[in-house]
């Protein structure tokens, strides 16, 4: 796609610190890391989101996922990860080019999450769980 940054990187438009390349899949750093060996993996099919994905493509990302994992935790000092996966703009995605990040982390590095523990009213996680099933 002619307007997307991940779309040119991949056509080679624009530069990256490339770390793994298949026909189906490239994964590079981060332009802005978190912490340093932040990286990304993207599919080279154009599509915005996770659901647009084939299997066969997400297996393939998955996978690469975990391959780079260990390796940027391993090559930056890390001993943890996150792996991150942004869907639309109200969760966060700015770039609309379906991506995971890999982010490793360490003790103190003080990225936090702004996570909070909602809670459900009386049979309401019921009514989402019946809610759910019936799609799937
Ligand atoms: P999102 O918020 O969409 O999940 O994350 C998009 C990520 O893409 C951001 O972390 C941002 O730093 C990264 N990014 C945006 N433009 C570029 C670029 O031109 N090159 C690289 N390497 N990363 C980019
Ligand atoms: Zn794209």
């Amino acid at each position: 796609m002619k307007d997307c940054v991940f779309c040119r990187i991949i056509a080679g438009e624009i530069p990256a610190a490339k770390l793994i390349e298949t026909d189906v899949v490239l994964s590079f750093l981060d332009i802005a890391p978190v912490n340093p060996g932040h990286c990304l993996v993207v599919p080279k099919r154009h599509v915005a989101t996770l659901l647009e994905l084939s299997q066969d493509e997400l297996n393939i990302c998955i996978f690469t996922v975990q391959r780079l994992a260990g390796a940027a935790a391993r090559a930056t000092g890390a001993v943890g990860f996150n792996v991150l996966q942004n869907n639309g703009r109200c969760a966060g995605q700015i770039v609309p080019h379906v991506h995971f990040h890999i982010i490793p982390r360490s003790p103190d590095d003080g990225f936090k999450f702004g996570w909070r523990e909602g809670s459900y009213a009386e049979g309401e996680l019921e009514e989402v769980q019946r809610g759910i099933r019936k799609l799937l």
